[in-house]
Order: C-alpha cells, then structure tokens, then sequence
C-alpha cells in the first residue's frame, strides 16, 4: 500500500482503468461527477447512477466530448430504490458488460446541523437510508457482478465526522461511522476469498454543495476542488492497489 502522502498525489497512467466498468452513484454533482470524470479520463466505461437525470447527461455529454467511452446514465434514487431495484441493475450490469470492476458510493445527504437532542426523526431515517442501507443494499446486490471482475473494487466515501464525533453533525455523523464499520466487516469477510476488495475515503474539505450547505460562511476558493481529491478513487480502483481492502484512507493533508 502507497503512504499516505504517496496517495494524495497519486498520477494514474492514461490507461490505469482501460476498458473497467466503473459505477459512480452520486455521478451528477460533486465528488461523485469529478470522480466518474477522472476514471473516463483514463480509460473506464462508466455507470452514471443518481438521481437528477439532466445532471447525469451533463456529465454524459462531458465525457462523450472528450471521446472517451460511452458511459451509461442509471437513474436512481436512493431514498425510494427497492433490493430489487438493486437485483435488476445487477443484472442489466451482467447482461450488458459481463461484470462490474468497480462501485463508487459518493452519494449522500448532510441532513440537519442540530443537538440530538432536537433532531427530527425523518430526517435521521433518510440520512441513514440513503448514506448507509442503500449503500449496503447495492453492494449486497452487486456483489455477483463484481466477484466476475478479476479486480473488484468498492469504494465506500467517509468523512472526517465518521471517525471522531463531533456536536451537531448528527445522523450525517452517525452515518459515517456506519459506513467505516460495514467497510471493516465487509473487508474482513472478503479477505482472502476472492478478487474484491473494500475501502473506504475520506475526502477532507472540498468545495461542493455539500459542504457550502454545512458551513454556508467558508469561502470554497479555500478549499480543495473535487477534481483535486479525485486521486485516491483513482488509486483505489485501479490495480496498484489490489492488495488493500479494510481502509479508510484520506484523499487530503487537510
Ligand atoms: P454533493 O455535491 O451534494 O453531491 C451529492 C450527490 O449525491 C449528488 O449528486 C446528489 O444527487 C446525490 N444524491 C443525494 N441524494 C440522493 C438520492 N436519494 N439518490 C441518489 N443520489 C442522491 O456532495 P459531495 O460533497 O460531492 O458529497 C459526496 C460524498 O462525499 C458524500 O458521501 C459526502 O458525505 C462525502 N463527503 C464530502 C465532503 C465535502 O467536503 N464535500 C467531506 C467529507 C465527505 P443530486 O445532484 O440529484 O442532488
């Protein structure tokens, strides 16, 4: 495994994800769009899923310019999506492409920034909904189509609030301690039987809607871009990294 530092500034060759099939949810907006960008950029045919379909085609048209692969646009909510939802998409993956080299979990919701003590109860079941059951749920469901990879990989997004607490980040905090959790026992119960490994990255601050939503005062020319932190997703599904599984590893200093 690079270090840490190596990680962060990791440069994948032209051809690091030729030919992969690569599925971004949350491909529209963010990191999810700057990722499912950087992995057409070298190679990978992408699965766009999310749930904002003129987003999707944006991101479509992008890569389609740039002439790379043909993605696919997935539309997906994943507040409503059903397993078998999940089943279906599995096997439209396999009929379509055979296997799936990599799943990208970057969508998610902040939900409130408020004391638990006063947190609405409907916002809690759809921040654990869509940042961790779907997750779980499409993973669970995709796992046939990655174990035809002879490299799967699952990259689940954490956050800095999912590996120490902090007052008033709520289920969104909650959410991210779950998500580094299923990645350990996911990681573990793959470990040495077969080709797919599960990970998980912290971005760090990053410019996005997401983050203006949390902290509306910042400015974001502060910050990283998604395109700067698209590295580590990089590293992660591509082959130099094929003996990792069971980390969180950060895509930034900060
Ligand atoms: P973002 O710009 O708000 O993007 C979130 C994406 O998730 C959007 O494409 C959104 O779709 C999609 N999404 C939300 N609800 C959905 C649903 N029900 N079904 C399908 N898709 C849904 O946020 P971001 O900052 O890129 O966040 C990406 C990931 O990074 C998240 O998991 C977040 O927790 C994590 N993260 C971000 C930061 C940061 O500083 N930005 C830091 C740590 C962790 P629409 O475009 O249709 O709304």
């Amino acid at each position: 495994m690079l270090l840490a530092d190596q990680i962060i500034t990791y440069q994948a060759n032209s051809d690091l994800l030729r030919e992969r099939i690569i599925l971004v949810t949350g491909a529209g907006d963010g990191i999810g769009k700057a990722v499912a960008l950087a992995c057409a950029a070298v190679g990978a045919r992408l699965i766009l899923a999310g749930r904002t379909v003129a987003k999707l085609e944006q991101v479509y048209d992008l890569i389609a310019a740039a002439g790379q692969l043909e993605p696919v646009i997935y539309p997906i909510d994943l507040e409503g999506a059903t397993a078998d939802d999940y089943d279906q998409l599995c096997v439209s993956i396999i009929d379509q492409f055979g296997h799936l080299d990599g799943l990208v979990h970057s969508a998610g919701i902040l939900g409130q920034r408020t004391p638990l003590n006063n947190y609405r109860q409907d916002v809690w079941d759809r921040v654990l909904q869509v940042n961790v059951t779907a997750q779980f749920q499409m993973t669970q469901a995709l796992m046939p189509a990655l174990e035809k990879s002879n490299d799967g990989s699952v990259v689940f997004t954490s956050s800095s609030v999912g590996q120490v607490g902090r007052a008033f980040w709520g289920a969104y905090a909650v959410s991210k301690f779950a998500v580094e959790g299923m990645v350990q026992v996911w990681a573990a119960e793959l470990e040495g039987l077969g080709s797919v490994r599960v990970n998980a990255i912290n971005p760090g601050a990053t410019a996005t809607s997401m983050r203006a939503q949390a902290f509306p005062a910042e400015n974001p020319s502060d910050l990283k871009t998604p395109d700067q932190i698209t590295p580590a997703y990089l590293y992660l599904l591509g082959g130099h990294s094929s003996e990792v599984n069971g980390q969180s590893i950060k895509a930034q200093a900060r």
